[in-house]
């Protein structure tokens, strides 16, 4: 610490990302990146851009893939933000619509990057105890607050809540908004795009990094009334003038485009996830329901850092951890077949 740093940064207590190892042999199943390249179509796009355009500056505004996720979504564009991987996108959102009197309300159990953007910008927040069976409870919600947010698929349970759940928050929640983080909604989901025509308080954030297979090239996007929007836009054009390089905004438009290979894919994790879950059960292990692109498990009988631990030794990483109520839970990506059995194997 050093007497430069501004106050704040002295108790701001900063993500701490998952693993990235050096080793290629690994079967790396720690970070729920996609086993499956990105599309072919997505790839061609980024070439072309890579051999003719990059002396040229990114349209600042990211117009032609704002287009490509409107079109996919039967939105307008103006109701389309579009940022440096949904971190980004969140932590704008975070700055700019939940900065208010009353505290933001977000699981206990959920994606630990929220805690640090309240700590980034200042936002008092309360965590809301998930059910005992791991789920959210939207009534429990129901209390004065300054926003909610929640994945959904929740991260790192997997646990879907249904639509109707949501609406039910958004009818009691009127007065402040409502960020729904659909990071892995494409595994058996439903998006909450469908409602943000009837609830000007919903803003819905996504990624390119999972389902599309992107995570690499860094791009997120939120959809919500325009003005939500506006906020977003406002901030962003205080903070980077081209969020997103001329490679990114080609490569991801051009993914939303290709609806085929985003659709066999996402079937194909999905189909593989059900096979893992029943090989699991069948080692003896408990499965909360996932509709993400990874499992969240435990063992009545083994301690789950030391599964962790004998895995990694036999070349296999998966995540662990250590928060009270889901320390003896592992979290597993699922990968290819191939990788999918050498865990089982492994595990085994
Ligand atoms: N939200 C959730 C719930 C996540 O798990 C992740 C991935 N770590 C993100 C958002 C961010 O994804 P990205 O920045 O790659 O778009």
């Amino acid at each position: 610490m050093s007497k430069f740093w501004s106050p704040f940064v002295k108790d701001l207590v900063p993500y701490v990302p998952g693993e990235q190892p050096k080793l290629s042999k690994l079967v790396k199943l720690n970070t729920n990146e996609n086993p499956y390249g990105p599309s072919p179509r997505a790839i061609a796009a980024m070439q072309a851009e890579l051999n003719d355009n990059l002396r040229l500056y990114p349209d600042p505004n990211g117009e032609r893939l704002k287009q490509a996720v409107a079109d996919y979504y039967g939105v307008h564009p103006a109701q389309v933000f579009v940022g440096n991987g949904s971190d980004e996108v969140l932590a704008h959102a975070f700055h700019g619509l939940f900065q208010h009197a009353g505290p933001l309300l977000f699981p206990d159990i959920s994606y630990s990057f929220y805690p640090v953007y309240c700590g980034l910008y200042g936002i008092a927040y309360e965590t809301v105890a998930l059910d005992e069976r791991f789920q959210i409870d939207v009534a429990n919600y129901n209390r004065p607050n300054g926003g909610i947010i929640f994945p959904n698929p929740n991260a790192p349970t997997g646990c879907l809540l249904a639509l109707e759940a949501i609406e039910r928050l958004l009818e009691a929640n009127t007065e402040s908004v409502v960020l729904v983080d659909e990071a892995y909604v494409d595994f058996g989901g439903e998006s909450a795009i469908a409602l943000v025509d009837r609830y000007p308080n919903l803003l819905v954030t996504q990624t390119l990094s999972k389902s599309r297979s992107l995570a690499g090239l860094r791009v997120g996007l939120a959809v919500g009334h325009p003005d939500l929007i506006e906020a977003l836009e406002r901030i962003k054009n205080s903070f980077n003038s081209y969020p997103l390089d001329r490679i990114a905004i080609a490569g991801a438009a051009a993914a939303f485009e290709d609806r085929a290979y985003f659709q066999q894919t996402c079937q194909q994790v999905i189909d593989s996830r059900e096979r893992v879950v029943t090989a699991m059960q069948g080692l003896g292990f408990e499965v909360l329901p996932s509709a993400a692109n990874f499992i969240f498990a435990r063992h009545p009988q083994r301690d789950a850092a030391s599964i962790a631990a004998s895995l990694r030794e036999q070349g296999v990483i998966v995540r662990h951890f250590k928060q009270p109520r889901i320390e003896q839970f592992l979290r597993i990506t699922i990968g290819t077949p191939e990788q999918n059995q050498a865990l089982l194997d492994a595990l085994g």
